[in-house]
């Protein structure tokens, strides 16, 4: 029988060196709970990144994948299908945009985005070829393509992958003047930018900055693209992070739960005036839009509606904050979030990193993983109970306590 170090040994020899996995290894998952092969049970507290909103192997996802995989899986975009045109009306009616184009990863979706972006500045805005800017933040992430790293100012996302994309310009997160002071350039297109950056460790931006951002970019004739990989579909107490200030995005890029953690499905919403820039032939993706992925995408944003995820995000956030705020810990730095996408940063002590808390937490059936050094995200599905988050938190504390 193969033990748990065996599979991470054969892994570690097989595999790409290009992730850092917590030493535990998964079989199987129930709704907020995941077990390792050695039987022990965890509460899921990374959700994988936010994909799993809806809760591991959810039935009616289950049954949407395999019903649909035993009747048409794949026909790629050279022929019709009968389920991708329902996808399109269900998601388009839903968030209240003409149109939805498919891909796959988020990444693939973010580089959708910026291609419309880049489109609609030269064929509508008149931007002159070749001169294009988008807007982005320091500290955003929005995947690892050579293009996406070229915007990133994580030395981990770009080190060594250069030469680098042009037409990106780095402005402070949470700056409206600075972001004004770009969008006065005329060859401006879009500004890109993440409601909340999860990924940087859930730094939310100060009330009204989205507003006004959205504002100014409507002054200059400038897009305004919100990736809501991470933050929407429910995650933040809101259908999407925009939703919290009434910002309604000129595009919107969607991935992650979008599927509910079944497969790899992304998706890019824009009215017409952008999105029918994009003509036949000119951008796509064998896997995208087919009929497995819009029969579980549907189900997926089912889901979030009829279980109303949003306010349960909202109540189990709010709970899950007050109740580490009044945790009296010296480890605790700071508690941030909103919604269940959470975050507490670490104060080192002895030397120790949130990296050694997560083992901790490990022991005591938390599963959660640190982002940088010294912060922890907290971001279990949206499905979890009142019971299951005090029964959590009070795991969470114990592993705290006896930490130092
Ligand atoms: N955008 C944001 C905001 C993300 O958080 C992520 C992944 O964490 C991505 C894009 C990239 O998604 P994917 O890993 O599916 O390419």
């Amino acid at each position: 029988m193969m033990h748990s170090m065996d599979y991470i040994e054969r892994e570690n020899r097989y595999g790409a060196h290009n992730y850092h996995p917590l030493p535990v290894v998964l079989e199987r998952g129930e709704g907020i709970m995941v077990w390792d092969i050695e039987g022990n049970r965890y509460f899921d507290f990374l959700a994988a990144y936010s994909a799993v909103n809806q809760g591991h192997c959810h039935p009616k996802l289950v049954k949407a994948l395999t019903d649909q995989a035993g009747r048409l899986a794949l026909t790629s975009r050279a022929f019709y299908n009968n389920l991708l045109g329902e996808w399109e009306e269900q998601i388009t009616k839903q968030f209240g945009y003409h149109k939805m184009l498919p891909m796959n990863s988020g990444a693939e979706a973010d580089e959708t985005a910026l291609k419309l972006t880049r489109k609609w500045g030269y064929k509508v805005k008149g931007i002159p070829q070749n001169m294009a800017r988008i807007i982005v933040c320091n500290g955003n992430f929005h995947g690892r393509t050579i293009t996406i790293v070229s915007m990133s100012s994580d030395p981990d996302s770009y080190s060594d992958y250069g030469p680098f994309t042009p037409g990106f310009i780095n402005i402070p997160y949470n700056d409206i003047e600075a972001l004004e002071r770009e969008l006065i350039n005329p060859n401006t297109a879009g500004f890109l930018v993440e409601p909340i950056q999860a990924e940087a460790g859930v730094y939310l931006p100060d009330k009204g900055y989205l507003q006004k951002a959205a504002a100014l970019c409507r002054k200059y004739n400038v897009l305004l693209i919100a990736d809501e990989v991470q933050t929407g579909l429910c995650r933040t107490g809101r259908m999407l992070a925009c939703d919290h200030e009434a910002v309604r995005p000129d595009i919107v890029v969607l991935g992650k739960a979008i599927s509910g953690g079944m497969l790899p499905i992304s998706c890019v919403l824009a009215d017409d005036e952008i999105m029918l820039t994009i003509k036949p032939g000119e951008h796509g993706s064998t896997y995208g839009g087919n009929p497995i992925a819009a029969k579980v995408a549907m189900a997926a944003l089912e889901i979030l509606i009829e279980e109303k995820l949003a306010d349960n995000a909202t109540l189990m956030g709010e709970l899950f904050r007050e109740e580490m705020r009044r945790f009296n810990s010296p480890l605790i730095a700071q508690v941030r979030g909103k919604g269940l996408l959470n975050a507490i940063e670490i104060n080192p002590i002895n030397g120790k990193t949130a990296w050694d808390l997560c083992l901790k937490m490990k022991e005591y059936g938390i599963l959660a993983k640190p982002t940088h050094q010294h912060t922890i995200r907290f971001t279990p599905p949206l499905i979890i109970t009142n019971e299951q988050m005090h029964e959590a938190i009070n795991l969470i504390q114990l592993s705290m306590t006896n930490f130092i």
